[in-house]
This record gives structure tokens, C-alpha cells and sequence, in this order.
């Protein structure tokens, strides 16, 4: 029977169709959990409650690196390693640019063209939205909505630029970066936070004439991070380096992601990042209200405009503005 569903489901036939791992139900869910509409917005909340304890048990993977370091190319090796073992596989992407620009870099659909026909797999394009905050609780919530739908690794794939690699880092449980070999730190825009937030790192393209120079960066980075201080984890990170073109080192990639989450088991950081993240979602989404709060209120707004007239003519310290505003009743 084909997928295709031609009307809007009802909330129980959104529930029974995802959790019955239904794609077209699943690309529904999401869609209704991106909708701007509030009635949609009171639906999509609805659902996720009801599919909360059928959450959580997959392993989300966040996957970062400048444009046309072979993010693509490398999710798609990767998740075909994956779904050959039998693991259902969502990837889902953080576009930094999508909510300006409206066309996505990171959604066009030639990316990926044979893990998209996988029956195991299911990959979104990215969220949209006006904020990087609002996509990001977005993608947390088509996080969960995947593992409803039964999918056991869950990708979050995102730009190295920007803002956006902190947003992934907060809601995946191991961070792999992807890093091109003598490009030079600058060049790639990595700096050295990212480089800290990372469980992982991969030189990818090492193949042909820049496999020395990638066994090189290896080393390079690996002594690197030995500077760092020892991660939360508890575990240190890994260098590596892969080919996706000749698909190699791709199942090195995998055993270290599975012994990261074995060790991050067994000593509880994996259960307490999580904790942490769904505190800081938590307050995220409170900041997100209390703001479009503020803004839609017009009596804050016209007292606004008038504490800044008084700001500008020295009656009043901004500060003293702030304060003001600030015990304004809502
Ligand atoms: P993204 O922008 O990070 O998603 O990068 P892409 O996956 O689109 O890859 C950018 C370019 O690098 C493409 O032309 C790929 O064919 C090439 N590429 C990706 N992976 C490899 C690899 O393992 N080896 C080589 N030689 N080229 C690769």
C-alpha cells in the first residue's frame, strides 16, 4: 500500500500512524510540530505528550562541518552502514540559513539520493523558522517523534557556521565533527569551541593523494585535543579519518560511536546530558514565550517607545528604563 495520506489526520490517527512507524504520518507529525498556526502548534503538543513514553531510546548523533566537507556524502555511507544492520535511521538537518533565505542549502533533494530510497531510513529536510532558537526546538521535537516512530539512530546534521552546532550539541548524545585535512583551522571556520564540544572528529576525503596529508591531520588534531581538559564524557575524543567515496573507516566511526555510549552508559553521563538538555529546552521554550509575550503586548510596546524617548533626551538610564519596563504589568 502506498504511503500517501491526502487529508489532515486527527490526533489518534497521527499517534497510531506514527508509532506504527507510518512515514507519511511521521512527515505529517513534523510538519504539524513546524506549523506557526497555534491550533496546530496546541495539536502538535498534544501529540508529543501522548507519544513521550515512546521516546528516548534511540541514539542521536549530531553531525557538523563547514560546507563541502562531505557531510552528505559521509550520512550517506554512514546510515547505509547502519540500515545494512538492520537499524532504522532518520537524519534530520539544522539550516542555520533556511529561515532567511527560505530555500534551504542543507534540504535540496539531490543529497542522499540512495539512503532516501532506503525503506529503513527517512531523512527531513530542515526545519524553518525566524529563529535558530525555534528551529531548534523544532528538530527536538521531530527528534522525538522519530523514535516514536521507532527510528533507533537519529542524525541531526548541521553547517559548521554559525550558532547552529551549539543548538545540535544540545540535543544529541555524542557530537561528531567532520574536518577537512590541511585546510588550515582558519580556513574551515572551526574554532576552537567547536572543536571542544565534539565526542569525535573525522578527516574525511582520505583517499588517493590526500591520505598523508589526512593520517597527518590525524595525528595533528589528536595531539591537539590532548590539550584540552578531559571532557564531561569522561571519555576522550577520537580522531579518524574515512573515505565515503571509497567507504573507508566508515565502521571504525560506528565501533567508536557505540563504545562512547557504552561508557557513557555504564558511568551515567549519557542519562544526565539528557536531563540537562531537556532543562535547557525547557527554558529555552520558556525564553521563546515570555519574548513573543513581551512583543505582542501593546501597552509594553507604547511604554517602551516612551522610555526610550526619555533614554534619548538623559531623563532616564537605560538601565533604569530596563527596570521600569521590567515591572510593568503583562
Ligand atoms: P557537504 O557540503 O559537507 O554536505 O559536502 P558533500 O558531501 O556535498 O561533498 C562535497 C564534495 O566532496 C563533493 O564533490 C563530494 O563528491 C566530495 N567528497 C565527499 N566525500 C568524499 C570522499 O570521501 N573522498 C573524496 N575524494 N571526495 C569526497
Amino acid at each position: 500500500m502506498k504511503n500517501i495520506i491526502r487529508k489532515r489526520l486527527s490526533l489518534a490517527g497521527l499517534e497510531a500512524g506514527t508509532l506504527a512507524g507510518n512515514t507519511a504520518v511521521l512527515g505529517q507529525a513534523i510538519t504539524l510540530v513546524e506549523s506557526q498556526r497555534e491550533e496546530d502548534q496546541l495539536l502538535a503538543q498534544e501529540l508529543i505528550t501522548l507519544l513521550l513514553p515512546h521516546t528516548g531510546h534511540s541514539l542521536r548523533i549530531g553531525i557538523t562541518g563547514v560546507p563541502g566537507v562531505g557531510k552528505s556524502t559521509f550520512i550517506e555511507i554512514f546510515g547505509k552502514h547502519l540500515t545494512a544492520q538492520n537499524k532504522k535511521v532518520a537524519v534530520l538537518a539544522i539550516d542555520p540559513s533556511s529561515g532567511k533565505t527560505k530555500g534551504s542549502i542543507l534540504g535540496d533533494k539531490t543529497r542522499m539520493e540512495e539512503l532516501a530510497k532506503d525503506p529503513r531510513a527517512f531523512i527531513r529536510p530542515s526545519a524553518t523558522g525566524n529563529t535558530l532558537g525555534g528551529v531548534a526546538n523544532r528538530t527536538r521535537e521531530a527528534i522525538l517523534l522519530c523514535e516514536a516512530a521507532g527510528y533507533e539512530i537519529i542524525i541531526v546534521e548541521t553547517v559548521g557556521v554559525g550558532q547552529s552546532e551549539t543548538s545540535v550539541r544540545s540535543m544529541v548524545d555524542y557530537f561528531l565533527l567532520l574536518m577537512l585535512a590541511g585546510a588550515g583551522d582558519e580556513l574551515q571556520g572551526i574554532k576552537k569551541g567547536i572543536m571542544e564540544m565534539a565526542d569525535g572528529l573525522v578527516i574525511t576525503k582520505a583517499d588517493g593523494e590526500n591520505e598523508r596529508k589526512a593520517t597527518q591531520a590525524q595525528a595533528d588534531f589528536q595531539y591537539a585535543l590532548h590539550l584540552f581538559s578531559q571532557p564531561e564524557s569522561g571519555v576522550a575524543p577520537t580522531v579518524m579519518t574515512c573515505s565515503a567515496l571509497f567507504k573507508k573507516g566508515i565502521s571504525e566511526i560506528w565501533e567508536s560511536i557505540i563504545a562512547f555510549k557504552e561508557k557513557t552508559t555504564f558511568n551515567g553521563f549519557l542519562q544526565s546530558q539528557r536531563d540537562r538538555q531537556d532543562l535547557e529546552w525547557f527554558e529555552s521554550y520558556f525564553q521563546q514565550l515570555w519574548q513573543q509575550n513581551f512583543q505582542a503586548n501593546k501597552n509594553i510596546q507604547s511604554a517602551k517607545k516612551e522610555l526610550v524617548k526619555k533614554i534619548n533626551q538623559k531623563e532616564l538610564s537605560p538601565l533604569q528604563a530596563a527596570q521600569i519596563l521590567f515591572t510593568k504589568k503583562i
